[in-house]
């Protein structure tokens, strides 16, 4: 137990796997929680002192499972192994720890999931309050992917979410204490910087792994990075400007070979996430836009990332992944993709015999990462080498497409001759999943290893010819040689020939109807045998160890190939799905416009079966290409109205995702489009709008507003949906006039689509130059309603509530009722004093008209004085004399 204490004592953020023969155990707290977790039964050892031990133990063998299964709970498990071989140990057997698992760091397969990487995101900051920045450092301990970004405390949430981390490490001083390692959660962060507030809401049970503050230090993280990859200077990787960042990358590499040593020997270079390169999508976007997670129940299919999808490989799936989390700002970049697309979109043939070739590509980037931290398995070496040979064919296709992209990629697609010969020559065809079920090293690769073999077979094949030749010797027909673990090779005599039996046998073991018996020449064969097997064992596991870290050392090159291969399964996947679904190709423009003809909601037209979609068209443009030519009928702020249900949401998000797809280098669904590039994509949903987030309140929706106003710029395109719709109607029809007209004259002027059930708000077209109304239209089929999905300009019918409302069957006196108080309020609204009424009028019943004598302090239930003047007024018979004193008269009456 003190040898337990001690290496408990370095492991208090874990549950100790203390291995014990063919158990580990684990004891005190942790056999608590280990017992409650994986349904153990609970048991107590005295050690020979006054208390008993609480002790739960899983069987090596099964210890797996059970490891996964904590894991996947959020929990630490650190294997303590025997070291050294307790027949030889003198006292207490040395044991130390090889390996913790983490749910940031496993490398265990039923621990990762295929087409998503598992990442550790360490954070650290820099300098204290308004001035601190966060640095961000994120591994895929699996595939050795190495970043680190350093985003604005603004979009760090984003960054996180976009990473979606299974394990956060931070300074444990974030954590409120100063206990050094303990384990957390994201809720438990009080003293974290700010920024990390919403990370704590997003997810409060993600797991946090603490450390001293000191080892997030950028100098100390500095160090640690150029003595890990040889280098005088972090400046290449692109790392010199970076402070906090660069300690979060020491902090993450220290913790990694803390962890899991085996892993670091794949770690790559890290790379830098450069801000500008990337559209900022902020986590309330890719939620709205449902690019990778569905707002509501759906799964993947709802999602953008569920159409995109006809990626074939688990590189490919991952690397899909990342590219739709952040959409390129880069024209050329973006132009290169779309490119490299269309030869596929137009060329089927080779875009089938593409996707066949990618069939036998494997995880490359897991494999070779499995190979340089020396778990790689027998059939893993296969699996690469069939993916080696499957890289020319790849290459022969590609070097038939006409596109700079394609050729740039040429060459990294690189078949690895060396790999694939070390693993031809060394393995056989079909090895076994591990080690031990099988041969593994073929013939003719290892004169010792086949020397062990033949005399393996030597001494089998002897002991084949011993049955037929020991039955001629002594007339025993019914002699048989037999096996067992216990007695080895016998000779088995039944009971009626015993009296043959020759006398230089010797008996073993009785058995119900006989004996058995061996010689001293079987045993010499079965130690013969056993000492081969034993051979034969020792030197397949050696030779293998040998080939697998000679295949090693190409890690990093197999993994440049890797991405190459995952770049071009994703074109692929773009072309696939442009080709199956006719989109086009959209044309980028220099200008800060967005042109869609003919655009469609991916998903929303997917999910459609049977009704067809209605395609739409879009004309935003900035605010200066519109201040130079403002007859193009473009608007920098288009008011969309139109009632519930008419698809103002989907118009809105359809716009968005068509941009987002085309800055990833995507097609879009639309006839055609000339798009300029965004900097910035906000879609925000008012709160009431946005079941999905279900504790969402008003406030976060202004929080999120606020957010906009002060982020988005000239560059930038805003799809607001329903904002202000949180609060009573006055408070949030006077916020969303007040934001349109911020986004409108404001010190940026973005391109920005507003769906809104305010009708009010279409006034603005008439005050503001590049507002446009917009409504998606409605038609009426005697009793029912037509949604025609169909957006034009103008604005919508503002009595469609009310009309709705009769076409459902709400009693008549009820929908006069309503058109006469939506009459009052509309008149009031222009009333000389702009207060609205509450109106009492024919059909008002009695208590109505009770609170409308009450209200008359507002001036608004009675009749105004100078429309009635208007009204009675016989135009025909006035002189221009009489009209100008009529004129002096009602502005008398105004005043008074
Ligand atoms: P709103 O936001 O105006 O209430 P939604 O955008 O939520 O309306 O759309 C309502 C429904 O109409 C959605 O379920 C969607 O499937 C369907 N829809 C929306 N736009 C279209 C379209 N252009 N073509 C066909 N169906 C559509
Ligand atoms: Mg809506």
């Amino acid at each position: 137990m003190r040898q337990y204490a001690r290496i408990k004592e370095q492991h208090r953020d874990a549950i100790l796997f203390f291995r014990m023969g063919d158990f580990y155990e684990t004891f005190q707290d942790d056999a608590v929680t280990a017992a409650r977790e994986l349904g153990l039964t609970l048991t107590s050892r005295n050690n020979g002192g006054a208390s008993e031990v609480p002790l739960a133990g899983v069987p090596v063998k099964a210890a797996d499972g059970y490891v996964r299964k904590l894991v996947q709970k959020g929990y630490k498990v650190a294997i303590c192994e025997q070291l050294e071989d307790p027949k030889q140990a003198i006292g207490i057997v040395d044991r130390g720890v090889v390996e913790v698992v983490t749910p940031g760091t496993a490398l265990d397969e039923g621990l990762l999931e295929r087409d998503r990487s598992t990442y550790l995101v360490a954070l650290a900051a820099d300098g204290a309050g308004k001035d601190a920045r966060i640095g961000i450092a994120w591994v895929d301990a699996s595939t050795g992917e190495f970043g680190v970004a350093e985003p604005e405390p603004a979009s760090l949430c984003a960054e996180i979410q976009r990473l979606g981390p299974s394990e956060l490490l931070v300074p444990s001083e974030w954590r409120g204490d100063r206990a050094g390692v303990q384990v957390g959660v994201a809720a438990d962060l009080v003293a974290a910087p700010k920024a990390l507030d919403h990370v704590k809401e997003w997810k409060p049970d993600l797991p946090v792994s603490l450390r001293d503050g000191w080892r997030f230090e950028a100098e100390l993280g500095r160090g640690e990075l150029c003595r890990r990859f040889g280098v005088q200077s972090l400046d290449g990787f692109g790392l010199g400007g970076f402070g906090a960042a660069v300690g979060a990358a020491g902090a993450i590499v220290a913790y990694l070979g803390e962890v899991q040593a085996a892993a670091m020997a794949g770690l790559r270079p890290p790379r830098a996430l450069v801000a500008a390169e990337h559209i900022a999508l902020d986590d309330a976007t890719m939620a709205n836009l449902e690019l990778l997670e569905p707002l509501r129940d759906g799964g993947r299919r709802a999602t953008l990332l569920g159409v995109v999808d006809r990626t074939t490989t688990a590189i490919g799936a991952r690397l899909l992944r990342r590219w739709l989390a952040r959409p390129l700002t880069d024209r050329d970049e973006i132009v290169a993709r779309h490119q490299a697309v269309g030869s596929l979109v137009e060329d089927g043939i080779a875009r089938q015999r593409l996707a066949d070739a990618l069939g036998t590509v494997y995880d490359v980037e897991r494999l070779a990462g499995r190979a340089a931290s020396g778990r790689a398995t027998p059939r893993d070496l296969v699996a690469l080498a069939d993916t080696c040979r499957a890289v020319p064919v790849v290459r022969g296709i590609v070097e038939g497409l006409v596109a700079p992209r394609w050729a740039a990629l040429l060459p990294r697609l690189h078949g690895h001759p060396e790999v694939l010969e070390i693993v031809d020559e060394a393995i056989v065809d079909e090895p076994p999943a591990v080690m031990g079920d099988g041969p593994v090293i073929r013939e003719g690769f290892d004169e010792e290893l086949d020397r062990a073999r033949s005399a393996r077979h030597d001494g089998r094949d002897w002991i084949a010819r011993l049955q037929a030749d020991e039955r001629e010797r002594t007339g025993i027909a019914s002699l048989k040689v037999g096996f067992n673990k216990v007695f080895g090779y016998y000779l088995e005599v039944t009971k009626s020939h015993l009296s043959k039996v020759p006398p230089d046998w010797i008996r073993k073991q009785t058995i119900a109807n006989g004996e058995r018996y061996v010689t001293p020449e079987l045993k010499q064969t079965e130690d013969e045998i056993l000492g081969a097997e034993e051979r034969i064992a020792a030197r397949e596991a050696e030779l293998f160890a040998e080939v697998r870290a000679q295949v090693g050392k190409h890690a990093a090159a197999l993994q440049a190939t890797a991405d190459a291969l995952a770049e071009v399964d994703v074109l692929c996947a773009f072309a696939d799905v442009a080709a199956r679904n006719r989109w086009c190709r959209p044309e980028m423009s220099d200008q800060v416009e967005i042109e869609i003809i003919g655009g469609r909601h991916p998903v929303v037209e997917e999910w459609l079966e049977g009704e067809t979609f209605v395609p739409n068209d879009t004309h935003l443009a900035g605010a200066e290409l519109l201040d130079h030519e403002p007859s193009s009928g473009a608007a920098q702020l288009m008011i969309l109205t139109g009632p519930n249900m008419a698809g103002k949401s989907t118009y809105l998000r359809q716009i968005g995702l068509i941009q987002a797809l085309a800055q990833m280098g995507s097609w879009i669904p639309a006839e055609r489009a000339r798009l300029g590039i965004v900097d910035r994509l906000f879609t925000r949903v008012g709160a009431s709008d946005n079941l999905a987030r279900g504790q969402s309140t008003f406030l976060v929706e202004m929080i999120e507003t606020a957010n906009i106003l002060h982020n988005a710029t000239d560059h930038s395109l805003v799809l607001l949906d329903e904002i202000g719709r949180g609060t009573s109607t006055f408070d949030g029809l006077a916020i969303a006039w007040s934001v349109s007209e911020w986004l409108h004259e404001g010190p940026a002027k973005p391109m920005t689509v507003f769906a809104t059930h305010y009708h009010e708000l279409t006034e603005l077209e008439s005050i503001l130059a590049r507002v446009r109304n917009y409504k998606v239209e409605v038609a009426e089929h005697g009793d029912e309603i037509v949604f025609l999905k169909r957006v034009s300009t103008g604005p919508s019918d503002r009595s469609y509530g009310i009309h709705v409302g009769r076409l459902a069957g709400l009693p008549d006196h009820v929908v006069k009722r309503a058109q006469e108080i939506l009459q009052n309020l509309e008149a009031g609204e222009w009333s000389a004093d702009r207060m609205p009424s509450l109106a009492p009028g024919e059909l008002a019943p009695e208590w109505v008209l009770r609170v409308g004598e009450q209200i008359t302090l507002f001036g608004a239930a009675r009749p105004n004085p100078v429309v009635e003047k208007l009204e009675r007024l016989d135009l025909d018979r006035l002189s221009p004399k009489q009209a100008l004193e009529f004129l002096y008269e009602i502005q008398d009456d105004l005043e008074s």
